[in-house]
């Protein structure tokens, strides 16, 4: 018997809510459709994806091995049978045909398929029914016997020159599953136990209920904290922001404290040390250097740790000049910098009542805090 897996993942998945298909959401930090080709684990993965979505599937696949990767039709079956052809070349005997959206496929249910296919054609995974059933419309109609009726999902399993039989030989309308297609072709489809976390993620709220079975986001708070002196001739920069004044800050880069204490506040939050040791003061190469470019540094080593940026919260302290003119631009050049919506990006000034350093206009300081989102797995 030799066993290929065909993934459905051609679908666009508007009802997940979100602007990505829901094959290519994240589920606990990983794509759906990586979740569902690392579930059969070792098996040879066939996909078969929408137009246009090829991108999509590569960047989710973040260089996973797939056998192939077909271009589906209008319609579920069209893509089924694109894909099938594309097992078929391969050389296989028998075909999984899964549906990208059950991505927590556990390895007991595939074991349980492929032991009832040596004697069978056809296998689906099944449970019961467990809620009341009854015809519904506007007021509630005649209870349904659910003896004897299960709910059916997916893997189903076949040979696979049956199920090719079976859907060149349908006329019917567009069937739910393949399962119906290889009855109405007179296969008989055994049943095995099917499980609860293979439901189909439908909704936005099944992409929470399947992320917490798999672990869960904990929260990581971490501030930042810097200081410039000001000086005449130097250009004052803050937040990402060029503001005139009559003395600029000078130091490290363009000496924008703002974006230094921010990139301070998000290296904490994966403990990765501080600006200084990312970015020397005594490298020449980063004197007079965009601070930006520190901040998307900083945000990439998250991103590279599955964090999730939140929210940052930047305060200024200095008697001069005004923060609060600038304050929307500094926001917005720090929400880009981020990838983040402006509305997770505050920007806040005090003054030390002409007290201090800050307060004799010898500096600006600043504090920030960022709030980060780490994806752990549950033990
Ligand atoms: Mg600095």
């Amino acid at each position: 018997m030799q066993v290929a897996a065909l993934i459905v993942a051609a679908g666009k998945g508007e009802r997940a809510g979100g602007d990505v298909p829901k094959q290519f959401a994240p589920l606990g930090g990983l794509p759906v459709i990586a979740r569902a080709v690392d579930a059969f684990g070792g098996l040879p993965v066939h996909i078969v994806i929408g137009a246009g979505q090829e991108a999509a599937l590569a960047d989710a696949l973040a260089g996973r091995a797939v056998a192939s990767v077909t271009i589906g039709g209008a319609e579920r079956r069209d893509s089924v049978r694109a894909g099938l052809a594309a097992v078929a070349a391969s050389g296989a005997t028998h075909v999984l045909i899964h549906d990208a959206a059950r991505p927590l496929l556990p390895r007991a249910v595939i074991d349980r398929l492929l032991a009832v296919l040596e004697a069978s054609e056809g296998a689906v995974p099944v449970l019961p029914v467990v809620d009341t059933l009854a015809n519904g419309g506007t007021t509630l109609g005649e209870t349904v016997d659910r003896n004897g009726l299960c709910r059916i999902q997916t893997p189903q399993a076949f040979r696979l020159d049956a199920i090719i039989a079976a859907h060149d030989a349908w006329t019917g309308d567009t069937p739910t599953d393949d399962a119906q297609v290889a009855r109405a072709h007179g296969i008989d489809v055994a049943l095995v136990t099917g499980d609860p976390t293979l439901d189909k993620l439908t909704h936005a709220a099944d992409f929470a209920r399947a992320e917490a079975t798999l672990g869960r986001w904990q929260t990581r708070t971490a501030t930042g904290f810097d200081v410039h002196r000001l000086e005449h001739g130097e250009s004052l920069w803050l937040g990402g922001v060029e503001i005139a004044h009559t003395h600029g800050l000078s130091g490290h880069s363009d000496a924008d404290v703002a974006l230094h204490a921010l990139t301070d506040a998000l290296l904490g939050t994966i403990a990765a040390g501080d600006i200084g040791s990312h970015f020397p003061p005594s490298d020449p190469q980063w004197r007079g250097a965009r601070s930006g470019q520190f901040v998307e540094h900083a945000a990439h080593l998250i991103a590279a740790h599955r964090g999730k940026i939140v929210h940052v919260d930047v305060t200024l302290i200095c008697e001069a000049p005004k923060i609060g003119p600038h304050r929307d631009a500094m926001r917005e050049r720090i929400a880009a910098l981020l990838g983040l919506d402006i509305a997770r990006v505050s920007v806040k000034a005090t003054t030390t009542e002409r007290l201090g350093f800050t307060g004799r206009g010898e500096g600006i300081g600043c504090q920030a805090a960022a709030t980060v989102e780490f994806w752990e797995w549950r033990q």
